[in-house]
């Protein structure tokens, strides 16, 4: 038990819904924890919600980190849509052999 342990600490574990999760985990990592939860004079489950709510957090702002890097890469540089073609945008979401491909198909010429 902790401590430095408050009525309101009590009170705010109240406000949150909790379940139940039976999670099988390595028994170096189960040690790992156990260890954490001596030296911080916790249980292992407040370390457990601690790491979790840590890694939720660190998970968050990487995938957000991704995904303004991908717009990024992606801004200004439109690519044709013909699957496997590199070459810019040009028109109609082609790049200019793939339009005028595409225009002889319409006018219904071959090539
Ligand atoms: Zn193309």
């Amino acid at each position: 038990m902790r401590a430095e342990l408050r009525l309101s600490d009590l009170k705010t574990r109240e406000r949150s819904t909790s379940r139940l999760m039976n999670v099988k985990i390595p028994a170096h990592v189960s040690e790992a924890i156990q260890k954490v939860a001596d030296d911080l004079g916790a249980s292992k489950t407040e370390v457990v919600v601690a790491l979790l709510n840590e890694g939720l957090t660190v998970s968050a702002s990487t995938l957000e980190g991704l995904r303004s890097a991908r717009i990024a890469v992606g801004a200004g540089k439109r690519l044709c849509r013909v699957r496997g073609c590199r070459h810019p945008f040009v028109a109609k979401g082609y790049c200019a052999a793939h339009y005028q491909a595409a225009r002889r198909r319409k006018s219904g010429l071959s090539n």
